[in-house]
């Protein structure tokens, strides 16, 4: 970005002479005495000189030969006259040397052409704006030439970026610089008082086409079409951009002079040879412009590049997405296997043991919160060794994958079964009762015995010793885990001295909380619904499967606070409590005589089940009607809330106090 003052504080601008000042004052008076024209023009002897040579150049095909001044000003009227004289002020302004000169020289090369080009457009509608055509597509570009003597140093750099891009130039000016040399050219014109019509037709020369379109209801739209028209022939015959110039030309051409893309050719020949007589009045050689026909070429092969080259980004953009999407994909995919991996025992596919570790914690933690039972079933092929010494350790493998197999196929989805280590599987069972996981030991020790493994055609017998425990990890949890685990352990070593085999379980449930567990299980609402006789245990069971599993629980206090079982006070005094001594909040509870067995039975049997959640699948699988299942849900609530007697005490208490 540079600053515009840089521009206009510059000493080196364009300036018109004091002849040119004067014939432009005349011109825009309609009363004007041709005398004072003529007077004016030879005050300047040189411009007089220039102007009489001009009128006898093939540009005006004037009939007879102009001798004096005094002839060829009404010949060629005060208009052209005028023209011609601040042309030539303009060609004063050459840069005659340095890095520069090509510069000027192609600018002026550039401004002859579109001026050449403007007057012949202008015919083509009509007479009427020939002349302010003319000189207006000599101007239009007076902007690039206060660049060029003013910043040359900003600009060269932004001409040479857009002819290696191939862009528009006044585009990449403005993107650079934050000024185009269009808007320089505009401000030239106010300083030097020319006419807004002019003024008007430099602003839009570099319009978009959309642009333009846009402009057809300006009074000077013929004259803004005439320039920018002008402009693209100007590009076509002297920028290295001739394809972009092309494209632009056919698109004005065809769309305000309703002129095919045949004939344009034809009337770019028409050109050149107007802007060949032009040169000579300015006494420009214009040799090294080359023909249409050959630019023609030249600037196809430059569109089908262009064409190619936005074909190619977008198709590389596409096929960039492409990748980045299957390279997505496919580190999905590959953090899924590996992931997978990591928890998976490549042998039998079942979980592995840092898997079982991590949930067994969560679970542990789980199971603290809500008091529930947590069971571990462990379980060791017998004489493994021996198998693998007499069938081989292939053998081995495949009764490991078998058994794996069959056992992890009968457990549940909510239990999780492992390979721990070895030929020692682990079973984590949720919210067992001693009963409960007794029967999966013995179940799953079944299944293995009559599994029929073969070795070359004969049966192999292969059994495994289970060992299984059940507790409820306490609110402080240390070494419970661990506990949990050695006990298992210590099960299965019975199993297997008491002859392999077979099954051991152990509890290390106390006897109290055994007690509250039973109470939990009858206090539950799924139990509730079967003693009423609404649903039988399968149905319920399946039910109770569909049941989202819940992010988190309600904490129990806050849920004999909501059943009006305790106040908020006596649930701060029981967690004040339990900070000291680690005990469970149902623990504290009883023994403050805050609640009864009953109620806390109660209240971890909804924190478990909350009614709400399984009513809800209820009704979702269509089992029960919306009004049927709130009215089931009251009446459960009113009865545990009605069989905790000593609540009823307490609450008129709390009615009295
Ligand atoms: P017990 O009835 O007392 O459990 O006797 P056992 O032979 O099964 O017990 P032991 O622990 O002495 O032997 C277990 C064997 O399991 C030893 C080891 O070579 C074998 N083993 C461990 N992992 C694999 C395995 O991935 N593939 C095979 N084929 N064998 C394994
Ligand atoms: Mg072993
Ligand atoms: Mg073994």
């Amino acid at each position: 970005m540079i600053s515009p003052e840089k521009i206009w504080s510059s000493d080196q601008l364009p300036t018109l002479p004091a002849v040119a000042v004067k014939l432009l004052d005349l011109s825009k008076d309609p009363d004007t005495d041709i005398k004072d024209v003529i007077d004016t023009i030879k005050a300047d002897p040189a411009i007089t000189a220039k102007i009489l040579k001009a009128s006898n150049s093939s540009f005006f095909g004037l009939r007879s030969e102009c001798k004096g001044i005094e002839r060829a000003v009404p010949l060629l009227g005060t208009m052209v006259v005028t023209s011609l004289a601040l042309s030539f002020s303009l060609s004063e302004a050459a840069i005659t040397q340095g890095p520069l000169k090509s510069r000027y020289d192609s600018y002026w090369k550039q401004s002859i052409i579109q001026s050449a080009a403007a007057e012949l457009l202008a015919t083509r509608l009509g007479n009427e704006l020939k002349y302010d055509s003319f000189l207006i597509g000599l101007l239009q570009d007076i902007g690039h030439l206060a660049m060029l003597r003013s910043i040359p140093n900003d600009l060269l750099p932004v001409l040479e970026q857009a002819e290696k891009q191939q862009r528009d130039m006044s585009e990449v000016e403005t993107e650079v610089l934050g000024i185009n040399h269009t808007e320089v050219g505009v401000k030239m014109m106010e300083r030097w008082q020319m006419s807004e019509q002019f003024q008007i037709a430099i602003e839009h020369h570099h319009d978009t086409f959309e642009q333009l379109k846009a402009l057809q209801s300006d009074p000077n739209f013929n004259l803004i079409i005439i320039i920018s028209a002008s402009a693209a022939i100007g590009d076509y015959f002297c920028s290295p951009n001739s394809g972009l110039a092309l494209q632009r030309l056919q698109q004005l051409m065809a769309e305000f002079y309703n002129m095919p893309i045949d004939d344009l050719h034809g009337f770019l020949e028409e050109v050149k040879y107007r802007f060949e007589e032009a040169a000579q009045i300015f006494q420009v050689n214009m040799d090294d412009i080359e023909s249409p026909y050959e630019i023609m070429a030249k600037a196809n092969e430059q569109l089908v590049q262009l064409t190619m080259k936005a074909q190619v980004d977008s198709t590389q953009a596409f096929a960039r997405q492409a990748a980045i999407e299957e390279q997505k994909v496919k580190l999905e995919s590959e953090n899924k296997q590996l992931q997978s991996k990591a928890i998976h025992d490549p042998l039998t596919k079942t979980y592995n043991r840092s898997y079982f570790n991590e949930y067994f914690e969560k679970e542990l933690h789980r199971c603290a919160r809500s008091a529930q039972p947590i069971g571990i079933i462990f379980s060791d092929i017998d004489r493994f060794k021996s198998l693998n010494d007499t069938y081989g350790h292939q053998f081995g493998d495949l009764v490991l994958q078998r058994v794996a197999k069959v056992a992890s196929e009968s457990t549940r989805r909510s239990d999780i079964f492992c390979r721990y280590g070895g030929e020692e599987f682990v079973i984590m069972v949720n919210n067992p009762s001693e009963n409960g996981i007794h029967e999966l030991a013995e179940r799953l020790r079944k299944l293995i015995e009559n599994e029929v493994i073969e070795f070359e055609g004969k049966r192999v017998p292969v059994t495994a010793s289970l060992g299984a425990v059940v507790g409820i990890p306490p609110r402080d949890m240390t070494g419970f885990g661990e506990r949990l685990i050695a006990e298992a352990d210590e099960a299965m070593y019975n199993s297997k001295e008491n002859g392999r085999n077979q099954v051991h379980v152990r509890s290390i449930i106390s006897q109290e909380d055994n007690e509250l567990q039973k109470l939990v299980k009858r206090s539950r609402f799924s139990r509730w619904l079967v003693t009423k006789k609404i649903f039988d245990i399968p149905t319920i069971s399946k039910a109770l499967l569909k049941c989202p599993q819940q992010e988190t629980q309600t904490k129990i206090g806050e849920l004999a606070v909501n059943e009006k079982l305790l106040t908020s006070n006596q649930v701060t005094e029981i967690l004040e409590a339990q900070q000291k001594n680690g005990q469970r909040f149902g623990e504290i509870a009883i023994q403050r005589q805050l609640l009864t067995r009953e109620q806390v039975a109660y209240l971890l049997a909804i924190q478990i089940e909350p009614p709400i959640v399984l009513g809800k699948t209820l009704i979702s699988l269509e089992m029960l009607q919306s009004a049927e299942t709130a009215e089931l849900v009251k009446l459960y609530l009113s009865e545990f809330k009605a069989s905790a007697a000593p609540m009823e005490e307490r609450r008129s208490e709390f009615a009295n106090s």
